[in-house]
């Protein structure tokens, strides 16, 4: 096994080897860039010694090889007396972990051949200053001595000096400064510092790989989700000094605008200084373009290399330098970050200079970054002034920018928001009750709740502004007031009416109005084609060619969850090729809720009948103006779903209200008959009590009623010449038994609706596969449906017993900081165990019934990964809130290119 790389041996596809760092520098060592000589230690040598808590045999005679070669090269040896060959050491992983691990400079320095450096160069005071440095950085990271330490000693030279930066310090006084440090040294880590520069290297290395188990580089690994398994490299590089005069320097560049793409010279310059006193920020840096009057020649050097390096890579790239008097070197280059705008010009730009093809385009862009470009904006130099006060951070639940007057309730929110107003609902936790409100409101906040509490849950379905579980925010509803705590400290009361800005983006809560920019991105989904300033057009531009890149490749079709005819013509305009999902429960909120309690508290067959009759027209009436707004489209309708109880009071309110009316002895009657029913109806888990095709098969005439409306709104658009794709879909069925009587019925009512109407409806009827039964049993329930919709919510609560309204506010947090998962399986397919169920019931319904169309309407299926997940799986459609389905086009597009 080969432990060790020359620069020229590697190149840029070995970062799983080589880590990012030496993989890039051995590929601009390969393109004739001048990189200062080195070589690289593999992350297998690292993983090697992490395991064993040794350094792996053969590796000590593998450097030795390779620093033979360097020093042949250099054409003088490490740490030699009168001209010493000095080294960096720097880790390097796959991916980059910024200031998590650990570097050692000026390696080869000691005793003996600091004046040898300072003789070479000509300078005494910068020799010392290096060795300096050099035991500094050596004692604290390799010696693991308190760096504080070090600063102080530092300090007191100044303070003695009378100098208020070390820049006041002489060759004499930092000579001081080593003897002080060497002291430190000895005395706190209970050894001498190396001389021998061989010594030096070898623990450095160690460092460097132990580096990678330091308790802060776990935490932002698992917080990045980087496998903690991968090791570092460690890259030993021939120093060059930036610091070593005028004509000396260091910077930083970008081969272009790495915030809106467009070319240019972007970047900084520190003259007379070291990377490190970059990030440091000691001194100001002056934009690269101050570099051409300062040294031309590398300048212009520069700009070549950075065109180089852009049309090698076919891909902005970032760029790290030194000049070393006039000579200008390469440190690092790497393909840059960027901004989601700037992702989207980029790749077209690219196109359009045929360095890429439409195919890596899709792949240079993603669903996350168009879901950030959708969403409408605060001003961020207006929250950057310190002028408008922020009062409370919570979770970014759904993003997007809302303003309005503080409402504590959704009756408040209703009204305010029917007479023009704007309001932002502020609940400590929301609930079905709320939904009117939410509704009413531009965005909602709560101070209790995760990602995926109900507030955040809905609010993402309607694309609707939310934070949620802002803890420090004290809500009180009853007195309508909201108790922050100002940046100075002291609290801040909120009163309804008062206005709050929220950033669903962030997370961030202000008060008073925060000015939005709104985004031209919606504003082209929704077919108003932005005419405004030049970036946003040419963005928009940009869009519209990778969404077209993305619509021609794509195979996955894309559906939407829509339950109005206002999301489905949204939905359209948005891309979507039919309706997915109709939960008709949503048909049933407000008014229309008083028509189920009576269907529920029927005692006998008139009353139920009665119910359903008045129900029966609303309904069709619905599904008509759907049908309609998704003419020649499918729309699948599923039948109601949710438990009863849910269109019933709550039960303490109501025990509540009843005990107290019956303390004044004048009790209703309908409250004691709801009360009945309440009880009646009350379950210790109503998500897997009396619902879905449940409800179906005990309650009398409910289905039949959904199904007749159905079935008579499409017999009404056909006669209006419409073009109906009606489709029934069954909820919660464990078993094919279950579905068939369900069947038996439904053909039965449209066979009816056939005769009355003289029409030919074709009403596909199928099923939703979300319960584990479903899916392992997929093979027969595929006989009676003649397709399936992965309800991917309700299958990832039952496969993993995980409550979907519950766990994300309780112990979800633990979890993802434990790294038990890096997601929430409720917003990322959980591929091994949910996902492998959805593969096996894809597979064995098709081996029954070939033509079975499949699907997804769970939240997954506007989730950038879970998409990718159902291409490969080979589904025929996703089906996603409305203001996903842009995202969801884009990613069934790169899931195919
Ligand atoms: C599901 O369970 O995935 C689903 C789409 O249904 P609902 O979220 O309405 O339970
Ligand atoms: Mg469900």
């Amino acid at each position: 096994q080969k432990f060790v790389y020359d620069f020229t041996e590697g190149n840029k596809d070995l970062k799983d080897l080589l880590g990012g760092k030496g993989a890039n520098l051995a590929e601009m060592t390969n393109l004739g860039l001048p990189v200062p000589p080195g070589f690289t230690i593999t992350t297998e040598a690292c993983k090697e010694y992490l395991e064993s808590g040794r350094e792996p045999a053969g590796l000590r005679d593998e450097v030795s090889a390779h620093l033979d070669a360097l020093e042949q090269r250099m054409g003088k040896k490490l740490g030699q007396a009168d001209d010493p060959l000095l080294v960096s050491v720097r880790s390097g992983a796959k991916f980059s972990m910024p200031g998590m691990m650990d570097t050692v400079l000026n390696i080869g320095l000691s005793d003996a051949s600091v004046a040898g450096l300072a003789a070479q160069l000509g300078d005494e005071r910068f020799a010392w200053d290096s060795y300096r440095r050099l035991v500094q950085m050596f004692g604290k990271t390799v010696l693991g001595v308190d760096g504080d330490l070090f600063e102080e000693a530092l300090e007191n030279a100044k303070r003695a000096k009378g100098a208020d930066s070390d820049l006041g310090l002489d060759a004499a006084d930092l000579r001081q400064l080593v003897d002080d440090f060497k002291a430190i040294v000895a005395k706190e880590a209970g050894r001498e510092f190396p001389q021998e520069p061989r010594e030096q290297m070898d623990l450095a290395v160690c460092a460097v790989f132990d580096s990678w188990n330091t308790e802060r580089a776990k935490l932002y690994r698992r917080q990045e989700r980087i496998p903690g398994d991968l090791g570092t490299a460690v890259n030993i590089c021939s120093m060059v000094f930036g610091n070593l005069g005028p004509d000396s320097g260091t910077g930083v560049a970008f081969t272009r605008d790495p915030a809106s793409g467009q070319q240019g010279v972007y970047g900084d310059y520190l003259q007379n200084a070291q990377g490190e006193d970059v990030v440091a920020g000691i001194r100001n840096t002056v934009p690269l373009a101050e570099l051409e009057t300062i040294d031309k020649t590398s300048y212009d050097q520069l700009m070549r290399i950075m065109e180089t390096l852009e049309t090698h890579y076919k891909d902005l790239c970032d760029i790290e330098f030194t000049i070393e008097r006039g000579h200008l070197w390469m440190l690092q280059t790497r393909v840059g970050k960027r901004t989601a705008a700037a992702a989207f010009r980029i790749a077209t730009q690219l196109v359009d200079q045929g360095l890429i093809d439409e195919a890596e385009a899709l792949r240079r862009v993603n669903g996350a970054q168009l879901a950030q470009l959708m969403f409408p904006r605060f001003d961020h130099e207006a929250t950057d002034s310190g002028q408008i006060k922020r009062i409370g951070w919570g979770i970014a639940a759904s993003p997007g920018a809302a303003v309005g007057k503080a409402v504590f309730d959704s009756y408040t929110a209703v009204k305010w928001s029917r007479s023009g107003e704007k309001v932002i609902l502020i609940r400590r936790e929301t609930n079905p009750d709320d939904l009117n409100g939410m509704i009413a409101a531009e965005g909602i906040l709560t101070s209790r709740g995760g990602k995926t509490s109900h507030a955040a849950v809905v609010a993402r379905g309607m694309g609707k502004t939310c934070v949620c579980g802002a803890e420090e925010l004290e809500v009180d509803t009853k007195r309508r007031r909201l108790t922050a705590t100002g940046p100075d400290g002291k609290p801040v009361v909120i009163e309804e009416g008062d206005l709050v800005s929220i950033d669903g983006s962030s997370g961030k809560v202000y008060l008073g109005e925060v000015p939005v920019v709104p985004s031209p991105v919606v504003e082209y989904f929704e077919g108003r084609m932005h005419a405004g300033a030049d970036e946003a057009d040419e963005l928009v531009r940009a869009v519209h060619r990778i969404m077209a890149y993305a619509d021609r490749v794509r195979r996955l079709r894309v559906r939407a969850n829509a339950d109005n005819a206002e999301d489905a013509s949204r939905a359209r305009r948005f891309g979507a090729q039919g309706i997915g999902l109709c939960r008709t429960e949503h048909m049933f909120l407000g008014e229309r809720r008083e028509m189920v309690e009576r269907l529920i508290l029927a005692d006998t067959d008139t009353e139920r009948d009665q119910a359903l009759g008045a129900l029966l027209p609303l309904q069709r009436d619905d599904f008509v103006e759907l049908f309609e707004a998704m003419d020649g489209l499918p729309v699948t309708v599923r039948l109601l779903d949710p438990p009863l109880h849910e269109f019933l009071p709550d039960i303490t309110e109501l025990s509540v209200r009843v005990a107290l009316a019956e303390s004044r002895k004048d009790a209703n009657e309908n409250d004691l008959r709801l009360l009945q029913a309440v009880h009646k109806l009350h379950e210790a888990n109503p998500m897997l009590g009396l619902r879905g095709v449940r409800l179906g098969l005990v309650i009398p005439g409910l289905f039949a009623m959904q199904v007749r409306a159905i079935a008579e709104a499409a017999a009404h658009r056909m006669a209006a010449k419409g073009d109906p794709r009606a489709e029934i879909m069954i909820p919660l069925v464990g078993t094919v038994q279950e579905l068939e009587i369900v069947r038996d019925e439904a053909d039965q009512v449209i066979a009816e609706v056939e005769a009355a109407t003289g029409t030919r409806l074709r009403l596909a009827i199928g099923t939703m596969i979300e319960l584990p039964r479903a899916a392992l049993t997929a093979g027969q329930i595929a006989e009676a449906a003649e397709f399936f919709s992965f309800g991917t919510n309700d299958l990832t609560q039952t496969v993993w017993g995980f409550s979907r309204d519950d766990v994300e506010a309780s112990f979800f947090t633990a979890y993802l900081e434990k790294g038990i998962f890096g997601v929430s399986p409720f917003e990322t397919i959980d591929k091994d165990g949910v996902g492998s169920l959805v593969r096996a019931a894809a597979a064995d319904g098709r081996a029954t019934r070939p033509d079975l169309k499949l699907g997804v309407c769970g939240e997954h299926g506007g989730d950038p990964e879970s998409v990718h997940f159902f291409h490969e799986v080979g589904l025929d459609y996703v089906s996603c809130s409305p203001f996903r389905i842009p995202v969801a086009r884009l990613e069934a597009g790169r899931a195919a290119a």
